[in-house]
């Protein structure tokens, strides 16, 4: 893939310590893994919105062309022209509501747009009109989820009677309520373009799965899959089985290690007091880096694959770990925040649990501050 501006590569220059670690084989595999579930006839359009799920779009995005990715899928057309900038020539789609007044920039862009208004329609083919270009979208239906689409056959069809709009596909999205709702969704969606096929519309992409449902509903795959949380090795609620790696690693150094004597406290109102004389690390990661603030006295960091309890409050900046029983502890030793599960570190789905929150939310939180160091 062309690139306009280099993304980071290992050698450079890592100006902190508290860094995300992006494997890029792993990523590889995952790819790889999907496009071999869904098999040759299916295009997979792997989602890399909130930068990539926290990964860095631009870092991961010349990894997934180059394993199949049909397109990359975005939210919003930020995030899109970030993509953009860095490859002229990527396939990329928005999977969200572009505000009529900025079509223009996503016709000019060659942006795969959602749309699911015959208005909007109408604007995006002025806006091509007046660039000489065609539009290319894809159809948004709600089959029930009540988030963006319509179940409008007219304003559907009225979309794809409209002049310089290429109609290449069209999707809905489940709501993963349940066997029965899914298969309601699935069922409205397919009467939904029976009947626009019926009036001559042809799609060449027809999507409706997610990771979750992508695995679970083999008949609901159709021409195209969108996988975000599996591409990154995030393994959801799904019952069947696909061999992904975890492909992100948190982690930092020591900053500085405290002797603190038993009924000393630790931070902000000292929340956290020693119960026996123990040695303290300060890590330079806090919430501004996306770590969750309601994770004291729940979180741990694992150095030498020990495990450290996180003590006090969280700050901005910088938490503490109580390492009194890490052996030969010592200032810029390593600490994994977020590990894959092994020598006792805390993978996503931990973080998650901890958090209570989701895996997807634990890493699209993860903040631009911390560098992205992308492994090969
Ligand atoms: C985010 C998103 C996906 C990917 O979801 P995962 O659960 O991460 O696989 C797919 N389709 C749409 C429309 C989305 O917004």
């Amino acid at each position: 893939m062309r690139t306009s501006q280099g993304h980071k590569k290992e050698g450079v220059m890592t100006l902190r310590d508290t860094v995300i670690e992006i494997d890029l084989k792993a990523l590889a595999h995952n790819m790889d893994a999907i496009r071999a579930m869904v098999g040759k006839e299916v295009a997979v359009m792997p989602v890399i919105k909130a930068n990539a799920y926290g990964l860095g779009a631009v870092g991961v995005a010349p990894t997934l062309i180059a394993h199949g990715a049909r397109y990359l899928a975005v939210a919003t057309l930020s995030e899109a022209m970030e993509l953009r900038t860095a490859y002229p020539d990527a396939p990329l789609f928005i999977l969200g509501h572009t505000p009529d007044r900025l079509l223009p920039v996503v016709v000019k862009n060659s942006i795969t747009q959602t749309i699911f208004t015959a208005a909007q329609a109408k604007a995006l083919s002025d806006a091509a009109a007046g660039l000489g270009a065609k539009a290319k979208v894809h159809l948004k239906v709600d089959t029930g989820f009540h988030r963006l689409g319509t179940d409008n056959i007219e304003e559907l069809f009225a979309i794809c009677q409209t002049p310089n709009i290429d109609v290449e596909g069209i999707f809905s999205h489940l709501a993963l309520a349940n066997e029965e709702e899914d298969e309601k969704q699935f069922a409205m969606f397919q009467s939904i373009v029976k009947e626009l096929e019926a009036r001559g519309i042809r799609f060449k992409y027809k999507h409706i799965t997610d990771s979750i449902s992508a695995v679970d509903y083999p008949r609901f795959r159709l021409s195209m899959v969108r996988p975000g949380a599996l591409v990154y090795g995030l393994r959801g609620s799904h019952k069947g089985y696909i061999d992904v790696k975890q492909a992100v690693t948190f982690k930092t150094r020591i900053s500085q290690l405290h002797k603190v004597n038993t009924g000393e406290g630790v931070g902000y109102d000292y929340l956290w007091r020693a119960q026996r004389d123990s040695i303290i690390a300060t890590l330079p990661f806090g919430y501004a880096d996306g770590y969750p603030r309601n994770m004291r006295d729940k979180g741990y960091v694992t150095i030498h694959g020990i495990k450290c309890p996180l003590v006090g409050v969280l700050c901005m900046d910088q938490c503490m770990a109580d390492v009194t029983d890490v052996p030969n502890v010592k200032e810029a030793d390593e600490a994994i925040i977020y590990g894959t599960g092994e020598n006792n570190t805390m993978d996503i789905a931990e973080a998650a649990a901890l958090a209570g929150t989701n895996k997807n939310e634990i890493v699209a939180r993860l903040m631009a501050r911390p560098p992205r160091v992308y492994m090969s």
